[in-house]
């Protein structure tokens, strides 16, 4: 098949021509980086925003198709040199989850598609992040209202699939700025209600690490627990970052060179302390969640990333030219 599913035969030329307009104009020398975490295999109802394996499918199709995707570093390197193509785009994937070795990297082979994916590294070999177990225990939680007012938060409706959706928001970017003790005692209390529930394994193991770096696929640090930097004393955050660092070096082999800061968001997840220790560590550039293009005048440790959430190709592909319009965050 040479067309991306979805996609009318005039939108390829169309994404193109405005993508090289943009490029020939005051969008020049732009990069959009996307920020996935991982691959479903099926449509998950508790995660209608994660992509599954067929809409991966498509967006990597689009990608090929319509866009110029080069490795992240090479993209810096390039705009230092004004030798960008026009719709530059770049792929990466946050924390580690196995889906990205399981089910993404095939597709990523089959359309010839590099990619960077930020590790945490202290989850490398675990079943799951905090926030997946409170995902895995609110989908499952037997009874039709969750009350957390012991642990400080409030109480969470749970009768309907859309309460159940909105209860597991809320609770997660609550839990997000709780200190980790409190947080890792919630989480098991969420799992003892649920009564023993078991689930696979879903983060990369060190071997899996190994193989995707054998593809071609880059890794970068994440830090080792994921905090919110913010919410450490500056030590333990210094620890984190350069930690893991050092213990992806040892899984690799080679140097690690780019980091992500856990959830992102500037100014509230980071400030310029973490900058500062990012660059200290020897990280030669570093990624938020802030939406927009990296242009070549933006501080390289806190460079913007995001996801285009559209449904249809179409839009998917006219949201990353919004976003090289627009360049800087705003
Ligand atoms: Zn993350």
């Amino acid at each position: 098949m040479t067309h991306v599913n979805g996609l009318p035969w005039t939108a390829k030329p169309l994404l193109k021509f405005a993508g090289n307009a943009l490029a020939a104009g005051a969008a020049k020398q732009r990069i959009c980086v996307i920020n996935y975490h991982r691959v479903l295999k099926d449509p998950h109802p508790l995660l209608p925003s994660e992509p599954d394996v067929e809409t991966f499918h498509w967006q990597m199709a689009l990608l090929a198709r319509c866009f110029n995707v080069l490795p992240l570093r090479e993209a810096l390197a390039r705009i230092d040199t004004n030798d960008l193509p026009p719709r530059s785009v770049c792929i990466t994937f946050d924390d580690g989850y196995s889906a990205v070795h399981d089910l993404a990297l095939p597709i990523l082979r089959k359309f010839e598609l590099p990619a960077t994916v930020f590790v945490t590294s202290g989850h490398l070999g675990h079943n799951m992040m905090w926030n997946d177990r409170i995902m895995e225990a609110v989908q499952v939680l037997p009874m039709e209202r969750l009350d957390l007012s012991e642990f400080g938060l409030s109480d969470y409706p749970l009768r309907t699939l859309s309460e159940r959706r909105a209860t597991l928001a809320a609770l997660t970017e609550q839990s997000k700025y709780l200190p980790a003790f409190k947080r890792r005692e919630l989480v098991k209390q969420l799992e003892l209600m649920t009564k023993d529930h078991p689930v696979p394994g879903q983060m990369l193991t060190p071997n899996m690490v190994r193989v995707l770096d054998r593809h071609g696929i880059e890794i970068g640090a994440h830090t080792v627990t994921h905090p919110i930097l913010t919410s450490l004393d500056d030590e333990s955050a210094e620890k984190e970052i350069s930690v893991s660092k050092q213990e992806l070096e040892a899984i690799l082999d080679k140097p690690v060179q780019l980091f992500a800061y856990p959830n992102g968001k500037v100014g509230k997840d980071y400030d310029a302390r973490h900058v500062e220790m990012v660059r200290r560590a020897g990280f030669t550039a570093a990624f938020t969640t802030a939406i927009g293009a990296i242009t070549k005048e933006q501080d390289r440790f806190q460079l913007p990333r995001s996801r285009p959430w559209d449904r249809t190709p179409f839009m998917f592909g006219l949201r990353l030219l919004r976003w090289m319009a627009q360049g800087q965050p705003r």
